[in-house]
């Protein structure tokens, strides 16, 4: 059976040679088949590449934002470590200064242990054992700071030295038990240690004077005063005003008589002055 076409007549303007094209509907049915199908698959390819690029894009962003925060992490890493290396300098440095700080008290016979080998084994610096390392050593010295007689209880020149000198009562060489610091009247004089008042007002040749025990064996003698603001069994604190220069007791003017006593013994009060 003839299939069904479709018969086109083209005429061209001059009326002459009319050609026809004809199609059977069938050829017809298969070509619009295929210019649809082909259409959708354009869309779907369109659609498709487009979003794969915006995936691509998406992801491009979000790489660029990862790296930057990696960047930035990484700044802030070598920040720390920067700090890091700057702290434990600066450790170094306040464990040095412990180091020679408990050298001047060892050379002063005031520490028993050389630091030098001895107890003082630096930890790890940074961590929390060289931290508590750091601590204690540092609350030993101030242990000795306020419990050893250090500096001087009043300042002034050193008139008298302590040792063997010419008695300024009868020219004859005589043991000197401490040391004359220069005064005027009234000026006052400060404990050099934490302690407790042992004696307070008229004391042998010291006239009015002021005895106080500190810890570690060490006593101070504050002699020829003109008056005395404590009492025997006060706590007094390094620093602490205890009375008034004078010329009380053997003395041909005024000044102010200081001794050391550690362990029952006299010292030299002067190598007490300064730490160096
Ligand atoms: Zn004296």
């Amino acid at each position: 059976m003839e299939s069904e076409r479709l018969t086109l007549l083209f005429i061209t303007p001059g009326g002459k040679g009319a050609k026809s094209l004809s199609i059977k509907f069938s050829h017809i049915k298969l070509i619009s088949f295929s210019v649809i199908v082909f259409s959708i698959l354009s869309c779907l390819s369109f659609i498709f590449t487009y979003k794969l690029h915006k995936i691509a894009e998406i992801n491009s962003n979000h790489e660029k934002e990862l790296v930057q925060k990696l960047i930035n992490q990484t700044n802030v890493l070598n920040q720390i470590s920067k700090d890091e290396v700057i702290l434990k300098a600066r450790l170094k440095e306040m464990e040095d200064k412990i180091l020679e700080m408990q050298q001047l008290l060892y050379k002063k016979g005031i520490n028993k242990n050389s630091p030098v080998g001895g107890e003082f084994i630096p930890a790890e610096k940074g961590s929390f054992s060289y931290v508590e390392f750091m601590e204690k050593n540092i609350d030993e010295l101030y242990h000795v700071m306020r419990n050893v007689p250090f500096g001087a209880p009043i300042s002034g020149k050193i008139n008298s030295s302590y040792g063997h000198r010419k008695d300024p009562f009868h020219s004859r060489f005589a043991f000197h038990s401490g040391i004359d610091i220069d005064a005027n009247y009234k000026q006052p004089v400060l404990a050099t240690a934490d302690g407790t008042v042992k004696q307070a007002g008229r004391y042998k040749r010291y006239g009015k004077a002021i005895i106080i025990k500190h810890k570690n064996g060490y006593q101070t003698l504050y002699g020829h005063l003109s008056k005395v603001l404590v009492k025997k069994g006060d706590k007094i604190k390094s620093g602490q005003i205890i009375g008034h220069t004078g010329s009380t007791g053997r003395s041909t003017g005024p000044h102010l008589h200081y001794e050391i006593i550690k362990n029952g013994k006299r010292v030299n009060p002067a190598k007490f002055l300064t730490l160096k």
